[in-house]
């Protein structure tokens, strides 16, 4: 009998920890649940969903060169997916299910479900760790907790990593005894609006590998200078790609190394920096298990809880629509809207804004950004926004408040990401594009700062005092 195959964000035939597995033992058959519905619940929006749905398709075409049959069923909530996976299971005759963890809260109770579902009904469902290199809990402080701090996370990660942990798995064969065929190919999903920029994102693993070897080719040995310049392309942009397993941080990883001289920690500065990040990634993966508040709308700090958000719809309006009137905001929220992603260094800019100058919830700012980026993915999003909000692990100490035309006048030194997002200020000098005169602003319909600088700061810190470590 065949195996089946439980596709979710993991949509790659190469290295994939649960379709090696499942191919090991016999033929498979491969499903996905499209989660509409939940997936908007837990506050995706067109861009990303639209990316899921091209996914799967490119994945389809792949399998089909396999002789993998895909079924794809359309389920309202993760409450139907043992039901509609056993249903799967009898109309194809598997006795195992393989699927590849998820780790927030709701997918792990999914999973759990599924589990118990398939031992109930005298079968088995099997869960593989493969979007880490370290199963969430593995990895421990001296007292056995999970690590709410980075840099010896980092570092534990490091001294662990053995090459087995990294190795690639092994892509299924050609099947060739097909009983079943594949469904017809998916419709896209029901959207309330068009994906913003599907051209900047061709989905399946052959973009993905081709966008990983001219990040290697081109830009990794600069990452370390460039990586924080965002009118440069100085990144990678492999971040929807990774949150869909289009790539796996494996085969992020097996580059470096055949780049690197079979190191990750020490060698070319630019390829150990962005090794770094990909350990972010992990890490954040690890406190959603660890820290399961963070699942649920809880500051990983608990005392911040008790901070005096500001209930400011006007403030929270102009920054969703980059009209806060700090020209680097605004162009970076702006290419978020036009394009569903944003740069790193504009995301802590753009969210420690709304956190601290305009002390604004910074859950109504990640529903913000999960709604819009093609890479919302929870742990990071979620990671990112309280660490800027100094709510989180790592989070920066409260009284480290960025200033937006400092940053810019550093980190868009010519001015060029403001020209292109905020082009009614490029006709200005680049000098004047971070802090326009009155006048330059009234001429050009630009706004005015709807905050002061140091008058925001003072209030912040006021709010955050006591609360914070
Ligand atoms: P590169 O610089 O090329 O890095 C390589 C990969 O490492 C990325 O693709 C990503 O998978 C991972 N990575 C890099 N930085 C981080 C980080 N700080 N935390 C976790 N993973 C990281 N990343 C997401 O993938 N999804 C999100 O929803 C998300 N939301 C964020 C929200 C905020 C407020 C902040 C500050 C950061 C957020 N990030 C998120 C992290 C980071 O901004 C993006 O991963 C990065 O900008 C993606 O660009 P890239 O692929 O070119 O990254």
């Amino acid at each position: 009998s065949p195996n089946l195959m439980w596709f979710r964000s993991d949509l790659r035939v190469h290295d994939n920890t649960a379709l090696a597995a499942a191919a090991a033992e016999g033929p498979v058959v491969a499903v996905f649940l499209r989660s509409t519905a939940q997936w908007r619940q837990h506050g995706h929006g067109a861009n990303k969903l639209d990316f899921w749905h091209r996914g799967v398709l490119a994945l389809r075409d792949i399998l089909h060169g396999l002789g993998i049959p895909l079924l794809h069923r359309d389920i309202d909530s993760f409450d139907a997916a043992p039901d509609a996976l056993l249903a799967l299971a009898r109309e194809s005759g598997a006795r195992r299910l393989h699927f590849n963890r998820e780790y927030p809260l709701n997918e792990r109770r999914r999973d759990a479900r599924v589990v118990s579902a398939f031992e109930e009904a005298g079968l088995t469902a099997v869960g593989h760790h493969d979007g880490v290199a370290f199963a969430p809990g593995e990895l421990r402080t001296g007292k056995g907790n999970f690590y709410g701090i980075f840099t010896p996370f980092a570092k534990a990660w490091h001294r662990q990593i053995t090459p087995e942990r990294l190795a690639l798995r092994n892509a299924p064969g050609a099947q060739t005894c097909r009983s079943i065929d594949s469904d017809p190919a998916p419709e896209p999903p029901t959207l309330d609006q068009a994906p913003a920029a599907p051209e900047d994102w061709p989905a399946g693993e052959d973009a993905a590998a081709d966008r990983l070897a001219r990040f290697l080719r081109f830009r990794a040995r600069h990452y370390a200078e460039q990586r924080d310049f965002p009118a440069e392309p100085g990144t990678s942009a492999l971040s929807p790609y990774l949150a869909l397993g289009m790539i796996s941080h494996r085969q992020c990883l097996q580059a470096v190394l055949a780049e690197n001289g079979g190191g990750l920690a020490e060698g070319d500065l630019g390829l150990t920096t962005w090794v770094s990040e990909l350990i972010w990634r992990e890490f954040y993966q690890h406190v959603a298990v660890g820290f399961p508040e963070v699942c649920r709308h809880r500051a990983f700090q608990s005392p911040t809880e008790a901070l005096p958000w500001r209930d400011d719809a006007p403030g929270l309006q102009a920054w969703q629509e980059g009209r806060t009137g700090y020209p680097l905001v605004d162009a970076a929220m702006r290419q978020l809207c036009a394009t569903g992603w944003m740069h790193n260094r504009l995301r802590m800019v753009t969210a420690m804004f709304l956190a601290k100058h305009l002390l604004i919830d910074w859950r109504k700012g990640e529903a913000f950004f999960m709604e819009h980026l093609v890479d919302g993915e929870f742990a990071a999003n979620n990671g990112g926004w309280q660490w800027a909000a100094s709510t989180g692990t790592d989070a920066v100490p409260y009284f480290r408040i960025f200033n937006p035309t400092t940053q810019s006048r550093r980190f868009d030194p010519d001015g060029r990401f403001i020209a292109n997002w905020v082009p009614e200020l490029a006709d200005l000098p680049a000098k004047d594009r971070h802090a326009p005169s009155p006048e330059q602003r009234v001429t050009r319909d630009y706004p005015a700062p709807i905050v002061d600088h140091r008058t925001a700061r003072a209030r912040a810190l006021e709010a955050f005092k006591g609360l914070t470590p």
